[in-house]
């Protein structure tokens, strides 16, 4: 039957594909696909598994002792008659052949579905059924891991405490298109979904603006987060529908709503068609303003979408990403430097802002627990960003050290992530310059590069002179100024009502950082979200900003607000949009 689960929007377009939910029940065991030629060993793999619980209890049963209780003996044949459960069997067999699941995969799948028909049984007996099929699945689990997978490198990691992405790096193989359902992704789980080839995405928990949703929204496929509940109602290989623009899910829909949203879907496909015309056009307002369109990247790879979107430079290079999910094996100075270089090289001379490390918040390191970020309670208030680096001046140095090396290849910006005080300034000036100087004193090459600063926090806005007294160019922050101005958790759905670029409060603080800027003739940028949506276009625009940084596959959208401007009017409308109650309303 047909259902819809609302959600936020996070990037446009319509994706049609069966689900794939990650496991809610089972998160430690690896999930993966395995190509054509595996399956039968997959299979293989539970067959063997199978055997040997069904020994296992066997001997159990003939070793009881004859003043037993009956019972146990009878839930021991009941867990022989389960392994022996066609649906079960069959079920598994299924996932694994024609869907390409790996064993252990398909085994929890399988049992996720009869354990919600036991869920929705009348007769408590039956009801209680699912606790002995839960004991069998974790036999058959406990085996398996003795049962070696061919494709273990491919990254299943039994034992392992989270969901890896990597484990579901789908292959080629896949025909059916497939679309991701989780509680949750980490961002650099999120990440690792560049390299594969699901149509698109939902998660019951996150915000518009939260790193998950942001990395989803570089891959320009439709993607839904805040969904609640929505990896609990649907179930594996339902046909769902992802309307990113809308932020609804509709599951198993009906012949009619298919057709209405293949329709939509073509419409998307001839909408970027027009768009793609924009790719040389320059960015010139109607009244000749020639407007900045920089790119947002979170791996040097990604420099191959911007130059291809026609970006005229990165205007923020999240390096975070290079630190995360490395289980607490930092990058060192010439894995970093290769890779800054890589995305200057990339960018074919062109500018490119590397921001300094933003860990914290919701872009936690993946270090083991128990370090010093991981135990405060309120993460995106903690220490995060600059005062984590300024935490850790060697792990600061060598990143600066990587930057300053890697701009001897090309025109490069440093940007430095949520400073607030006089005195985080200076120590990270200090930081630079010392890094400066460990650089001559081994007499290794290095470039100039322009400094600047994000304001991302409201301390910082209300202070931008002095901020420009030390810095080449600012760069505004949206995500995290909405959310430190407004105190709303970026990332946690329940407030996302609340979260609002378009607050006065939060317009105010952009507009007076921007006017300063230009006032002192210095460079000012918008590299949150903000910069990407084009509702917000035109607004931006009028408060005067000239320099855009977003997602490449926002840019050519972009592009077209821009054409059809006139920055002259918009000045005066903005300024009433920046001064009205709700400016929201206006746009
Ligand atoms: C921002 O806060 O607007 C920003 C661009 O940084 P991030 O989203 O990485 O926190
Ligand atoms: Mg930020």
């Amino acid at each position: 039957m047909t259902f819809s689960v609302h959600g936020l929007a996070v990037s446009r377009g319509v994706a049609i594909g069966r689900a794939v939910l990650v496991a809610s029940s089972r998160a430690d065991v690896g999930q993966y696909f395995v190509g054509p030629d595996k399956t039968e060993t997959e299979i293989e793999r539970v067959r063997i598994s199978c055997n040997a619980v069904t020994d296992e209890i066997t001997r159990l049963q003939n070793d009881l002792p004859k003043d037993a209780p009956h019972e146990i003996a009878a839930l021991l044949d009941v867990h022989l008659m389960l392994l022996q459960d066609e649906q079960l069997i069959d079920g598994i067999n299924h996932w694994i052949t024609d869907r390409h699941y790996n064993a252990e995969w398909a085994l929890i799948t399988q049992y996720e579905l009869i354990a919600r028909q036991f869920d929705e049984m009348e007769d408590p007996y039956l009801r209680e059924r699912k606790a002995d099929l839960e004991q069998v699945i974790e036999r058959i689990l406990r085996h398996m891991k003795g049962v070696a997978s061919p494709l273990q490198h491919v990254g299943g990691r039994a034992g392992s405490s989270r969901k890896h992405s990597q484990d579901l790096l789908l292959d080629d193989t896949q025909d059916v298109p497939l679309v991701l359902v989780a509680h949750d992704i980490s961002p650099a789980d999120m990440l690792q979904f560049k390299q594969s080839l699901f149509a698109g995405f939902a998660t019951d928990v996150g915000g518009k603006t939260s790193h998950t949703a942001i990395v989803a929204r570089s891959m320009d496929i439709p993607a839904v987060v805040g969904a609640r509940s929505a990896s609990q109602l649907i179930k594996q290989d339902d046909w769902v529908i992802i309307d990113g623009e809308a932020g609804v899910l509709i599951v198993d829909p009906s012949p009619i709503i298919l057709a209405e949203y293949g329709f939509k879907q073509r419409q998307g496909e001839l909408e970027r068609q027009r768009l793609n015309r924009l790719k040389n056009t320059p960015a010139l307002t109607m009244d000749g303003q020639r407007i900045e369109l920089l790119a947002n990247i979170e791996m040097p790879d990604d420099t191959l979408g911007a130059v291809e979107a026609g970006a005229v430079g990165v205007g923020l290079f999240r390096s975070e990403f290079l630190f995360m999910g490395r289980h607490g094996k930092l990058p060192d100075e010439n894995e970093q430097y290769q890779a800054y270089r890589k995305a200057i090289e990339g960018m074919q001379g062109l500018p490119v802002t590397i921001r300094t490390v933003d860990i914290g918040s919701d872009k936690p390191l993946d270090r083991p627990a128990g370090k010093v970020q991981d135990r405060h309670l309120n993460p995106a208030l903690g220490l995060r960003a600059i005062r984590w680096s300024l935490a850790d001046p060697p792990m600061f140095l060598t990143q600066l050290r990587a930057i300053l090396r890697a701009a001897f290849h090309g025109r490069v910006n440093l940007l430095v992530p949520m400073l607030a005080h006089a005195s985080e300034i200076r120590q990270t000036l200090a930081l630079i310059a010392q890094a400066r100087a460990q650089l001559d004193k081994h007499g290794v090459p290095y470039g100039p590069v322009h400094l600047g600063a994000m304001i991302e926090v409201p301390a910082a806005a209300l202070t931008v002179p002095l901020f420009l007294r030390y810095f080449d160019f600012l760069s505004i922050g949206t995500n995290d100024l909405t959310q430190y101005t407004l105190a709303i958790d970026r990332a946690d759905e329940a407030v996302a009502h609340l979260y609002d670029p378009c607050h006065p409060a939060v317009l105010r603080l952009i507009a007076d950082t921007i006017a300063e800027c230009q006032r002192q003739g210095k460079g000012i940028t918008v590299c949150g979200e903000m910069a990407g949506d084009i509702t917000m276009t035109r607004l931006l625009l009028g408060l005067g900003l000239r320099s855009f940084s977003m997602h490449p596959s926002q840019i050519l959208a972009v592009k077209q607000q821009i054409l059809r401007a006139d920055t002259a009017k918009l000045k005066v409308w903005a300024q009433q949009v920046r001064d009205s109650e709700e400016p929201g309303l206006l746009l």
